[in-house]
């Protein structure tokens, strides 16, 4: 069987650890690449450029979008976010599995241009509980905490559209919890199709 490349896409709300998880499938794991997104939000205090995200003003993202070198972009709490198009077609390319960890309108854009991307949402354990986390985050203001919230609930609509949910209570857990079912989805009949194709072909003259 061929093993074709899969984009991964992770989404969670704004403090379901989302960021952690994925670092870790980074470092747990050999087989994949993480894309890091272009924004117009200011860094946090300890991030870094080109690791974190790609830091760019207003004007540059309009040109990023303008000349088709984003593969989605969307606005989220009054700014841009982005993935840059090169890296994610290089390493699929590559055959390595790419992850995007984005919101859900840019999830949505993904799933229309690649109709074998996997959608994985990542849920905190309750509602009370995600809203430890952003406090416990404690890098940013009652408003943006709030803001994050509310944002929460409008995206939580749209979490039929993911293949799968993961609760993200134990964060060990978790990580492995993914990597099988990103594992499981190399196997789905829907990303195989050409070597289906070719055996029922095979299979033809033995009719
Ligand atoms: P944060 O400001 O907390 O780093 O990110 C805010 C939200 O933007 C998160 O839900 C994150 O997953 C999402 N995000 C980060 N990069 C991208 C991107 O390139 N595209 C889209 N659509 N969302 C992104």
């Amino acid at each position: 069987m061929e093993d074709k490349s899969i984009l991964i896409v992770i989404s969670g709300f704004s403090g379901a650890g989302k960021g952690t998880l994925v670092k870790r499938l980074i470092s747990d794991y050999d087989n994949y690449a993480l894309s890091v997104s272009m924004t117009t939000r200011a860094p946090r205090p300890g991030e870094v450029e080109g690791k974190d995200y790609f830091y760019v003003t207003k004007e540059a993202f309009e040109e990023r979008i303008r000349d088709n070198g984003l593969i989605e972009y969307a606005q989220y709490v009054g700014n841009y976010y982005g993935t840059p198009r090169d890296y994610v077609e290089e390493q699929l390319a590559k055959g390595r599995d790419v992850i995007l960890e984005i919101e859900i309108q840019g999830a949505l854009k993904i799933r229309e241009q690649y109709k074998d991307a996997l959608l994985l949402f990542v849920m905190p354990p309750s509602a009370a509980e995600l809203k430890n986390r952003l406090l416990k985050r404690a890098t940013e203001t009652e408003e943006a905490i709030r803001n994050r919230l509310r944002r929460a609930a409008e995206e939580s609509e749209g979490i039929d559209e993911y293949e799968y949910i993961v609760i993200n209570d134990d964060l060990d857990a978790c990580v492995r919890e993914l990597h099988s079912l990103i594992r499981a989805a190399h196997y789905a009949a829907k990303r195989n199709e050409g070597f289906i194709s070719r055996i029922k072909s095979e299979l033809e003259t033995y009719r």
